[in-house]
């Protein structure tokens, strides 16, 4: 059985039925047959906002024929890295959850939470009940980094610390929080996030939806120094101003940051003037080198110039320290190590060097960047026979995992305008599934006594996180065990 109150599929009828969609389907042999649809029924595997978005514009664009979408997802909750990675304490961004959210309300998407394509639902399965999928899996893993001693106990990544501070179900409940001095390195917008969330005090995070158990933990940690290191200069990081401006702003911590590294050469100075951005950097910099600093009981130092070589063994196998070398600009924008060493005492270190994607069952895979191989989101493999890159029909991606993990939400919107395009002009070579009715994917998913959730599920999931919140004077608390999530969704609590 479903869960309880469960929503029926409104397929989205655009175009009157009888008038089908005709394409040209030629054949390996050289025949060219003619092929009429009437419907398109779409697999979305990735409820985050590249699977969101990809099915709101296919429900809107122009077309000949009807579009019935079941939109997949590992977790009991939809939207993603939006709900699961951006920080708690930006709730503009989390905001976009709201519009998120619209898309689904309106009713003609079907959702299907706590199923897992690759254990629960397979490709096979997939081709037995649908005409295509399109794959909006994103990057959950942390890229590695290779150094000696990133095995030692007290390194994380900070894909680990942000589904962590963010309540993801599927990482422990507790986190180690016992540096007093800590290195992030990594020059985006992740570190940022990072360090952000190691040095705010935890009081100041009350009113965000942070999970009672990350709160109090973050209210124990005894961090006073959070240091975070950069190869190149400070005109060549990847933060965005806003978010670089936010961590000034952050009460009783003082930011540290080095007169040596603001030396500019050329380059430098030629992107200062010639990029807003850097313009912007540059100023919040330059305003935090006069700031007056000693009074504050934690500091944020940005170490720019600052290649890490190695994290030092305590002696107990635990992190003792990051020996790094001092780099210097190579007059065309880059950097070239200097040959000095340095050494700083820390505890902790946390990796913010990227994300990365990873791999699906029987769906082609890069592993050099941890991308489906696609070209503009229709799926391609290398074909042994040829040489030749060819496309796999039927199969689609789209968001992270089809460019990789860079960029902002909003971006996942253009890509999954290109992905649609294609996957409604290549209607000729979508799949013909035996069972394209939309009950057999339920009674598959019950059969295989999958305890699926869904649209009405979230909204009491959704409803009883704001209660919770609401109680305590805060937005909302979210609820972390998968179990509880599943149960509170399916009104089995
Ligand atoms: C720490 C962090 C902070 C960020 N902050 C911001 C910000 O402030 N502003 C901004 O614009 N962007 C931000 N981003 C970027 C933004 O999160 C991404 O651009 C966006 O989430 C990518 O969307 P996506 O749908 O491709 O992937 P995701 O959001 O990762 O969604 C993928 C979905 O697929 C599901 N999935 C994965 N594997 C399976 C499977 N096998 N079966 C079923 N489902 C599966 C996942 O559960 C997930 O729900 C941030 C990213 C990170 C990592």
């Amino acid at each position: 059985m479903g869960p309880r109150g469960g929503r029926r599929a409104r397929a989205a009828a655009r175009r009157p039925r009888e008038e089908g969609a005709h394409a040209l389907r030629r054949h390996h042999r050289g025949e060219i047959e003619l092929v009429t649809r009437n419907k398109l029924r779409l697999a979305i595997v990735g409820a985050g906002p590249a699977g969101i978005y990809a099915a709101d514009i296919l429900l809107k664009a122009e077309r000949n024929f009807d579009v019935s979408i079941d939109l997949f997802d590992h977790l009991p909750a939809p939207y993603g890295l939006v709900r699961y990675g951006v920080a708690p304490d930006h709730p503009r961004i989390k905001g976009i959850i709201t519009a998120l959210r619209d898309v689904l309300d309106r009713g003609d998407i079907r959702i299907f939470g706590n199923v897992r394509f690759g254990t629960d639902l397979t490709l096979d399965d997939l081709k037995r009940h649908y005409n295509a999928v399109i794959f909006a899996t994103g990057a959950v893993k942390d890229a590695d980094l290779n150094i000696p001693g990133i095995e030692l106990e007290g390194s994380y990544g900070a894909a680990e610390f942000v589904s962590w501070f963010d309540g993801h179900p599927d990482v422990p409940r507790t986190w180690p929080l016992e540096a007093k001095e800590v290195a992030v390195i990594g020059n985006g917008n992740v570190a940022l996030d990072v360090s952000r969330m190691l040095a705010k005090h935890a009081e100041d995070l009350m009113v965000t939806e942070i999970p009672d158990n990350v709160a109090e933990i973050l209210k124990a940690s005894p961090v006073t120094d959070v240091h975070v290191f950069g190869r190149r200069g400070p005109t060549s990081v990847k933060f965005t101003p806003l978010e670089l401006r936010e961590l000034g702003e952050l009460r009783d911590v003082d930011m540290i940051v080095s007169d040596e590294d603001f030396d500019y050469d050329d380059a430098a100075r030629a992107a200062v003037s010639g990029n807003k951005q850097v313009f912007v950097i540059d100023k919040v910099l330059q305003q935090w080198r006069q700031r007056e600093v000693g009074q504050a009981s934690r500091r944020l130092h940005l170490h720019f110039f600052a290649k890490p070589l190695e994290i030092v063994d305590d002696g107990t196998g635990r992190v003792g320290a990051i020996r790094y070398e001092r780099t210097a600009p190579d007059g065309e924008g880059g950097v070239v190590g200097t040959g000095e060493i340095r050494e700083l005492p820390i505890q902790a270190i946390y990796r913010a060097v990227g994300y990365f994607g990873s791999p699906l069952p029987g769906v082609p895979f890069d592993t050099k960047f941890g991308v489906i191989p696609n070209h503009e989101g229709q799926v391609m493999v290398h074909d042994e026979e040829t040489g030749d890159a060819r496309q796999v029909y039927g199969v689609y991606c789209t968001g992270w995992i089809k460019r990789g993990p860079v960029g902002l939400i909003g971006h996942t919107k253009s890509d999954a305008m290109e992905t649609v395009r294609h996957l409604i002009n290549d209607l000729g070579n979508w799949w013909n599934p035996e069972s394209p009715d939309e009950e057999s994917i339920v009674e598959l998913l019950d059969e295989r006594g999958i305890r699926w959730t869904d649209l009405d599920g979230w909204h009491r999931l959704d409803e009883h996180e704001l209660a919770l919140g609401s109680a305590e004077g805060r937005a909302r608390i979210k609820v972390v065990p998968r179990d509880e999530m599943v149960d509170i969704s399916r009104g089995e609590a």
